[in-house]
């Protein structure tokens, strides 16, 4: 019995040995197709030689010192580089050491910007039903997934949780996308006029949600609606780009493709693209000099923060994206992964909706495409659909989200930037045969 304490207690994991462009091979020598970046993670694949180099070199010469007493040529560059290319006034970034991090910070500051603004009065958060921010006590409380909130909901920060921006599932059939998404975006206001809006500090949302709901893109005009109602009531926005920043969606940070800027923006899996654990909060001027003016210090801060070794990882990773023009094969692969999902699955009778941007997509399994009514919550089509998968030696991201109370089923596909023509088509065909052989098994136990 393994000693590690891994999340699913029963469920042996077969061990990774090697990783190589895509694959990810197993103690038998079995290669499995990354079509998941892990979790949104590995966007240069397993194997790159630039950020190998780059991470050998840097511990080679510093492996790491303490932020306290210390700052290094890489983190400082590594800053340079994001606030350069980051949208707005976002022109401070505080390394941490993943997502959960990076969200717990950006709470923290916004708590902070108020309380040295002499606002006390500011204690709440409003985020969104289908959302994830991260585990820790504070990211899980802005977090909507009401299964992993609840053994934990009575030590959580206070957080009002409204619609999110889910067309598929939400819009009436009377109803434009556009008015769709003001109507949502609109339950914000509703939400901070029952609360009060000088008792909230800030709306967190991920501009593309990931894991709660797979791939799940707003409507135009939702986001241009939800800041102006953050503006009219002093309200910070936050965006949580943790799974679909760092070019997953086309551009390095997804919210470009909104036309908003935000006050804080978080990042991490595709930061270190796998290499080093990482995340960061970038922050707007106003809460940095606000801060700085005022204590003249953020009261937080982890060990292992800026840390070298992890600065010099995330730095070749940006040099990978940008001048070995990888980032730049995101929306044509992501284009060639949609079609073929769309060849292969538009008219599959349990495929209820194929959405995405950029290598960031996902498909939405229904018992019945006519109704939208999702599996049976008991089925666990999701374990059902990894463990068929990883059989074919296909990695993907199956998850249950939960809809009106049930539980409902999508497949996440991330795959690295790197990923060839040729395997989209293993991908689709492996995707494919686990699909309808999990469905086919399910159907059989529930079959209404
Ligand atoms: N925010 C989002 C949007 C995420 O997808 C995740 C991880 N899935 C997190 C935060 C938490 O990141 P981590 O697991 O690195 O703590």
């Amino acid at each position: 019995m393994s000693q590690v304490f891994h999340r699913h207690c029963h469920t042996p994991l077969r061990t990774a040995v090697r990783g190589d462009g895509v694959y990810i091979y197993d103690q038998n020598g079995k290669a499995y197709l990354d079509a998941s970046g892990g979790a949104a993670v590995s966007c240069l694949g397993h194997s790159h030689a630039g950020v190998r180099a780059a991470l050998h070199r840097q511990i080679d010469q510093l492996a790491y010192a303490h932020s306290s007493f210390f700052t290094t040529d890489v983190a400082e560059t590594l800053a340079t580089r994001l606030t350069d290319r980051a949208p707005g006034d976002l022109n401070h970034v505080y390394f941490l050491s993943g997502g959960s991090e990076a969200v717990e910070a950006a709470l923290k500051l916004a708590r902070q910007y108020f309380v040295e603004r002499g606002e006390h009065q500011r204690v709440r958060f409003i985020a969104r039903r289908q959302s994830y921010h991260g585990n820790t006590l504070g990211a899980l409380a802005v977090g909507g997934n009401a299964w992993r909130r609840a053994p934990f909901a009575p030590l959580l920060t206070p957080a009002e949780h409204i619609a999110p921006c889910y067309a598929y599932r939400d819009r009436r059939p009377d109803e434009t996308l556009f008015d769709y998404g003001q109507r949502v975006a609109n339950e914000l206001e509703q939400s901070l006029l029952t609360v009060g809006p000088e008792t909230v500090i800030a709306f967190v949302a991920e501009p593309v949600v990931g894991a709660t709901a797979g791939a799940l893109t707003a409507v135009e005009g939702y986001y241009t609606r939800i800041r102006e109602i953050c503006d009219r009531y002093g309200v910070l926005l936050i965006l949580d780009e943790v799974m679909c920043g760092m070019g997953r969606t086309g551009t390095l940070f997804a919210h470009e493709q909104e036309g908003i800027h935000a006050d804080i923006v978080t990042v991490a899996k595709g930061l270190g693209a796998g290499y080093q654990p990482i995340g960061a909060m970038i922050a707007s001027d106003t809460l940095y000099d606000t801060i700085a003016d005022g204590s003249g210090f953020f009261q937080h801060g982890h060990t292992y923060m800026a840390h070298a070794t992890a600065m010099a990882g995330s730095l070749a990773v940006l040099d990978a994206l940008e001048q070995e023009q990888i980032l730049a094969r995101v929306n044509p692969m992501g284009e060639a992964l949609m079609s073929r999902l769309k060849a292969r699955f538009a008219e599959h009778p349990h495929v209820g909706d194929i959405r995405g941007r950029g290598l960031f997509q996902a498909l939405e399994l229904v018992f019945d495409r006519e109704t939208k009514r999702p599996f049976d919550p008991r089925s666990k089509l999701d374990s059902r659909i990894k463990s068929a998968a990883m059989a074919l030696g296909l990695m993907c991201y199956p998850m249950a989200g939960t809809i009106d109370g049930h539980r409902g089923h999508h497949i996440l596909l991330a795959p690295p930037f790197i990923i060839t023509e040729s395997q989209l088509d293993e991908l689709t065909d492996k995707l494919a045969e686990a699909l309808d052989t999990a469905i086919a098994a399910v159907i059989e136990e529930y079959p209404d």
